[in-house]
């Protein structure tokens, strides 16, 4: 078994799209991540896996917090922004839910307070304590196969 087969397995596994937020000095710092679940009901806790060469571990190490924006089906831009897949810097606003910043527009927004982390081969997971969410009521971006879909494609 090789990289690209692993690779190529794990895409199989349809996911929505979000981007991780987090806080450090007043500076937000966002980073795309399909790698997340939720973990348990009570406490009401989720996971969230990021790369050692992400500049967003040493970040949300230093916070202790972070959010998980869930994207709608119109965000793939923000993704792309997010996933350092466009050339040129791009302005982002952010909200705030519960003192964490947030994207606005996105189908939900979960406010999380790190509760553990677990240094797993190169990536570190991040158990989340979920502080606060907030929902809309639209269609999520999804990801398959290395391709951005939507649940309305025909
Ligand atoms: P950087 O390279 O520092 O930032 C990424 C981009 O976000 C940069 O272009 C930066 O300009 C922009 N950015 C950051 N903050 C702001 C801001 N405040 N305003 C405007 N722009 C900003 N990696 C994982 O570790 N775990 C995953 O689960 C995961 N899932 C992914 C799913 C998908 C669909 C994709 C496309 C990528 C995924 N990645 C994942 C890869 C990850 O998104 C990239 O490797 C990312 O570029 C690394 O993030 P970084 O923290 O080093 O960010």
């Amino acid at each position: 078994m090789d990289d690209r087969q692993f690779r190529s397995a794990m895409g199989k596994f349809a996911t929505g799209v979000t981007v991780i937020t987090t806080e450090v000095d007043g500076e937000v710092h966002g980073m795309t991540a399909n790698a997340f679940m939720s973990v348990s009901l009570e406490p009401k806790l989720v996971v969230i896996s990021i790369g050692e060469k992400a500049r967003i571990l040493n970040k949300i190490k230093e916070s202790k917090i972070f959010s998980v924006n869930i994207l709608a089906a119109d965000q793939k831009e923000l993704s792309m922004i997010f996933a350092g897949q466009l050339k040129e810097h791009r302005e982002v606003e952010f909200d705030c839910l519960d003192g964490k910043p947030v994207l606005s527009g996105v189908v939900a927004q979960i406010a999380c307070e790190v509760s553990a982390e677990h240094l797993e081969g190169d990536h570190t997971l991040f158990i989340g304590k979920v502080t606060d969410i907030h929902l809309e009521d639209s269609e999520p971006l999804v990801f398959y196969s290395g391709r951005y879909r939507s649940l309305l494609e025909e």
